[in-house]
């Protein structure tokens, strides 16, 4: 549940102040990303529908939010905790069910493009890290069962 998430004390300030509704990049390009909506929902205990919402997925994690909040609270909290709970249901856009798949698989969220390094003379990429990332994953797996894996 989003509570055990979530500050519901800190979000009733958030509900006063709406300060991230200026801000926020997604907000301010993206039509129908209102974080004064996605809070007064949750404080309301009628955030269901933003579960199953493309908006929530659209925060842009670029702690923008985070750096001018006076509570060191940010609007991204409301997303993280909304993104999690869809993510355990299983609610999750084909693009990152594939961004998962293949951060599983090779370790990485994409090939690293070698002609255009060499343009740029950038050095070999290092070792993705896939094996003692697979090891963590056992770890937590074994731990908490699959539950929370957005690809399970
Ligand atoms: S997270 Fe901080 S800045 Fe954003 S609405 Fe809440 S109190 Fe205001
Ligand atoms: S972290 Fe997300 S909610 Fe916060 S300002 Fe950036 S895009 Fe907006």
């Amino acid at each position: 549940m989003l509570d055990t998430h979530l500050d519901f004390k800190l979000l009733e300030m958030c509900a006063r102040c709406e300060a991230c509704y200026h801000i926020c990049p997604s907000s301010l390009n993206i039509e129908g990303y209102d974080p004064r909506a996605v809070i007064k929902d949750i404080l309301a205990g009628d955030y269901e529908k933003w579960i199953t919402s493309k908006h929530i997925w659209q925060c842009l994690e670029c702690h923008h939010c985070l750096e001018i909040c006076f509570q060191h609270y940010g609007f991204e909290n409301a997303m993280t905790a909304l993104r999690t709970l869809a993510a355990k249901r299983g609610v999750t856009p084909p693009q990152v069910k594939r961004g998962w798949d293949m951060f599983v698989k090779t370790g990485r969220l994409g090939e690293p493009i070698m002609p255009a390094r060499k343009k740029l003379s950038l050095p070999e990429p290092g070792a993705s890290g896939k094996e003692e990332f697979l090891k963590l994953l056992g770890v937590y797996r074994e731990a908490k069962g699959r539950e929370g894996t957005p690809a399970e």
